[in-house]
């Protein structure tokens, strides 16, 4: 294994900025993900990192080795892509075969390897299937034999679950995220899905116009997002605008005044749906008055709207207690009530 140095790489196409002065340390044996909307520049940060697009400017590297002018088969990358591409026309074991036939691995290596590599994704038994004959994810664990087979020293996966329904994209995530443990192996998984980002990563990158926003664990960029955009971009979040007034004190643009730590300069403040109570009292470090608007049924979750006094509305997230919990009813009086140390303070 090796770790990934990606140094202020640039990616122009014409005058259209891909990807502008992208830097991240990959550490050995660390998943990564990148995570952003369509269009951000997360696919061709990848394919640089593959060698499928070389970069405008910067460098990579790859353990000590500069990878960036150097062809695909030379950079010991493993990829899987959304959309499996498998050769139709040959079994699971020959797809498999290829990849290894590519990187000049010996024949008299290739059948060990091979048994390995579809021993570990489970699909010994379907090894002389053609790729029609398979479902969606069972094709995808032969694209990941196949990326796995010539033991690159960085996996890449692109979407790699994007195909496949919600259940089995769970499996398959879950499938990935053990194996990458077990074998240590340096990963790059770009996705536009935040719970699926936040699930397998241990470091994200969120990636908006081409611009990394903030790098860092899922817990930390859930509860310390750096600005509204990674704020609103890993799950939902209250968010008042206006602006700090003495040390620790928020005063929102419709008049309400939140205790929020470290908002010196702050432009907006943000708390997270499901720290936010809602009680019939105050209580707590902050506590605002209004009136429940509608109460969203989500199964596990109640989402509860309140319209707040002077304005602002505010959702509060309620963990589902069933019928013998009384629920708040569209216009009753309620204080949505919650911590300071909830809050994040935001300059932009
Ligand atoms: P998606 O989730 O839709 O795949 P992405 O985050 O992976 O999006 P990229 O595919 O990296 O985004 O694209 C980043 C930007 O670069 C987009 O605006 C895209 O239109 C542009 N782009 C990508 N490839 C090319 C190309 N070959 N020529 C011109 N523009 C390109």
């Amino acid at each position: 294994m090796a770790k990934v140095s990606i140094e202020n790489i640039r990616k122009q196409f014409g005058a259209a900025v891909a990807v502008s002065d992208f830097s991240l340390e990959i550490a050995e044996g660390e998943l990564v993900t990148f995570l952003g909307p369509s269009g951000c520049g997360k696919t061709t940060t990848l394919r640089m990192i593959a060698g499928f697009i070389t970069p405008t400017s910067g460098r990579i590297r790859i353990g000590e080795t500069d990878v960036t002018r150097l062809p695909v088969h030379k950079r010991d990358t493993g990829m899987v892509f959304q959309r499996y591409a498998l050769f139709p026309h040959m079994t699971v074991a020959e797809n498999v075969a290829f990849g290894l036939e590519m990187h000049k691995v010996p024949k008299a290596d290739r059948d060990a390897k091979i048994r390995r590599v579809l021993d570990m994704v489970r699909m010994t038994e379907l090894r002389e299937r053609y790729p029609r004959q398979l479902s969606g994810g069972q094709q995808q664990r032969v694209a990941i034999a196949r990326a796995l087979a010539i033991e690159p020293k960085v996996f890449l996966l692109d979407e790699p679950l994007s195909n496949l329904d919600a259940k089995l994209r769970l499996e398959v995530r879950e499938e990935i995220r053990a194996l990458q443990r077990r074998l240590g192996l340096t990963t790059v998984f770009v996705t536009h899905d935040q719970e699926e980002a936040l699930a397998i990563a241990d470091r994200m990158a969120i990636m908006h116009d081409g611009i990394v926003q903030q790098v860092g664990a899922p817990d930390t960029l859930y509860e310390r997002p750096a600005n509204l955009f990674v704020a609103d971009f890993l799950g939902k979040m209250n968010v008042f605008t206006g602006r700090s007034q003495a040390d620790n004190v928020f005063q929102t643009d419709a008049g309400q005044r939140i205790a929020a730590p470290g908002g010196a300069g702050a432009t907006h403040v943000g708390v997270r749906p499901e720290r936010v109570r809602l009680q019939g009292q105050p209580a707590g470090g902050n506590a605002l008055a209004g009136v429940v608007e509608s109460s969203l049924y989500l199964g596990s979750v109640l989402e509860v709207r309140v319209q707040l006094e002077g304005g602002n509305r505010m959702v509060s997230q309620i963990v589902n207690g069933g019928a013998r919990v009384a629920q708040p009813l569209p216009g009753e009086r309620v204080y949505a009530c919650f911590e300071p140390e909830d809050c994040v303070a935001f300059t932009q």
